[in-house]
């Protein structure tokens, strides 16, 4: 954990000056504690006046000791201040680097927690639990090969009381960690079950569940009591365990320098000399016993830190020379492509697809085929199990994140919108774009009529996540980002399923009529949709069924045709030839 918490700051040399100094520290308290035996001794002597001298060596051991600790602690804040700066800017990095499958809303969670409070905890730690902890632990053990030169018998009894406290610490740790570990988990699905609630109101206020008994938060509220009961309970038998190793390794200490005078190996002022050490030798196991809880606490957090600094990182293969698009290739190709959510379950089981510049793909199926997840693989937001996909000639995993996104235009079914004015968001799809071009996108996504209607036009907010807005309107912003990208390959996620017909089709004709070479793939529903498309894909259970154009694949009487049938009645639609 030490060396964890010190890696992360990121500064070598100062955490050697930090560790050499923290040595030297422990030493020069260990002989501080040591030079009392002589010095006693000396005191009770026939001849006290040889004290003096080392009452100059105590009160020498003393004064460096104080300026190494005012060093060290100046070391451990330093590191802990750089930790605070570096640890941040590590966390957001790799976060933009994360498959955004990893994303589970626990998760979401967690990396909150994370970010907002790990730098001040582990900067906490550094500066206050590290240095005592590293105190604490050394400092029996030199205590111990010091009394070796005092007596060796009662060095050796030293000795081997340090494995067996250190032994009893552990053990009693080892029950509050199970413990703790429980309460974090148990913390985390209410703080989860908390935001759950609240975005979940609408729909549980229409059903009239107010209360919490039987609920979801409910039962997180009672694992949550549980594992605090739990937490405090194994506290218990920890401390008893502890107090009883202490008291063992007091008496064994205590009856060994008793004997040893006993038997005239020690005079009777070193023997109280040896005692006092003995009672400053158990005194750093207490301190560690005291800090065990607050050592915990940081433990759990270098556990969140590295949740996500250890988490897989969407980053290119390694080569000499940077991947880009080829001009030449088919805009998008899967090949042979598998994937599952659970290890064992295809939720992709083999899907391999071409389309080519200047086309578009409607992949169709049932809810539950497949089809946002192949889109989210091809968006890399999940890596292939097997196969691959390719993108403008290469495989996916291949290009570097940035400008695999500079070949998408994606419009999903969720618009993430942020809380900044509705210009800001449409500019979003190409910072560099000019005014004239935002606009021009915006108009062609039928944006105008609603900058009409907003109070401030242009410059109004559109709420967190966009929540002044429709969905439908959501969607339009959406899709004037896209329009703006102008990327090669557009992937369409039922884009238009929140937008009225008018609209639909004026937005169809905007993203046909720019970018000529341009490749869409758009999962469709809407008949007008599937009918304008160059190639069909029925996807079904993972698998692509049935793919060809449309006349091929009514003609073909099979999935597909019985599918467009089924929507056809539905919809009161029939096609002309
Ligand atoms: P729809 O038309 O209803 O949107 P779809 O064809 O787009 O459905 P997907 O959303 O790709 O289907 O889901 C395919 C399967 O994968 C479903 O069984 C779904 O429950 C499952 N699935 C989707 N996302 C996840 C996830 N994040 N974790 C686990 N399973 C998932």
């Amino acid at each position: 954990m030490i060396f964890q918490t010190l890696r992360l700051a990121g500064d070598r040399g100062a955490a050697v000056r930090y560790a050499s100094l923290l040595t030297l520290s422990t030493i020069l308290r260990a002989g501080a504690m040591l030079s009392l035996v002589p010095l006693l001794s000396a005191l009770f002597s026939a001849t006290p006046a040889d004290a003096l001298p080392w009452i100059a060596v105590l009160a020498a051991l003393v004064a460096a000791g104080w300026a190494s600790d005012y060093a060290v602690t100046g070391a451990g804040f330093a590191i802990g201040f750089g930790l605070l700066n570096n640890l941040e800017t590590q966390i957001v990095d790799r976060l933009q680097r994360i498959p955004l499958g990893w994303f589970t809303s626990e998760r979401r969670t967690g990396a909150q927690r994370t970010l907002t409070s790990s730098g001040r905890e582990l900067c906490q730690g550094i500066t206050h639990l590290l240095t005592p902890t590293v105190n604490a632990l050394a400092l029996p053990a030199l205590i111990g090969a010091g009394l070796l030169f005092v007596a060796w018998p009662l060095g050796l009894v030293a000795l081997a009381a340090v494995p067996l406290l250190l032994g009893a610490l552990w053990l009693s740790g080892r029950w509050l960690r199970a413990a703790d570990s429980s309460y974090d988990a148990a913390s985390g699905e209410l703080a989860q079950r908390v935001i759950e609630l609240a975005q979940s109101q609408p729909a549980l206020r229409t059903a009239g569940r107010t209360g919490v008994e039987g609920t979801a938060i409910g039962r997180a509220l009672t694992r949550q009591r549980k594992a605090a009961l739990r937490l405090i309970g194994l506290g218990i038998p920890g401390q008893l365990v502890f107090g009883f190793a202490t008291q063992a390794a007091l008496l064994g200490l205590a009856a060994t320098a008793v004997t040893l005078g006993v038997s005239g190996e020690l005079n009777a002022a070193e023997v109280v000399a040896v005692i006092i050490v003995i009672v400053r030798f158990i005194e750093p196991f207490t301190t560690l016993a005291d800090l065990s809880p607050a050592l915990q606490n940081m433990r759990g957090t270098l556990a969140r830190v590295h949740a996500i600094l250890d988490a897989p990182a969407l980053d290119p293969a390694q080569g000499d020379e940077e991947i880009l698009p080829r001009r030449d290739a088919a805009a998008l190709e899967l090949r042979d492509v598998h994937f599952g959510y659970e290890p064992g379950h295809d939720t992709i089981a083999g899907v391999s697809l071409t389309v080519e510049r200047g086309t578009t793909t409607a992949v169709v199926g049932p809810s539950g085929a497949g089809k946002s997840t192949l889109l989210a693989l091809i968006a890399r937001f999940h890596d292939v199990a097997a196969g691959a996909v390719h993108v403008r000639g290469h495989d996916v995993r291949h290009y570097d994140p940035a400008v695999l996104m500079g070949q998408l235009g994606i419009v999903f079914q969720d618009v993430y919108l942020f809380d900044a004015s509705l210009y800001d968001n449409v500019r979003l799809g190409n910072p560099a774009a000019t005014e004239d071009e935002i606009r021009a996108a915006a108009t062609a996504a039928q944006l105008d009529e609603i900058i009409v209607r907003l109070p401030n036009g242009w410059e109004t907010r559109v709420g967190e996540r966009g929540t002044s807005l429709s969905g439908g309107e959501r969607q339009r912003v959406s899709i004037a980002r896209a329009l703006l990208k102008n990327a090669p390959l557009l992937l369409l996620d039922e884009a238009t399923a929140a937008l009225d017909t008018n609209n639909e089709r004026a937005i169809i004709g905007a993203l046909e009529s720019t970018g000529q070479d341009r490749a869409t793939l758009i999962i469709a529903h809407r008949l007008s949709t599937i009918a304008r498309a160059d190639q069909i894909v029925f996807l079904e259970a993972g698998r692509v069924v049935e793919s060809g154009t449309l006349p091929e694949l009514l003609a073909l009487n099979g999935r597909f045709a019985g599918y467009w049938r089924q929507r056809e009645q539905a919809a009161g639609w029939t096609l002309v030839p």
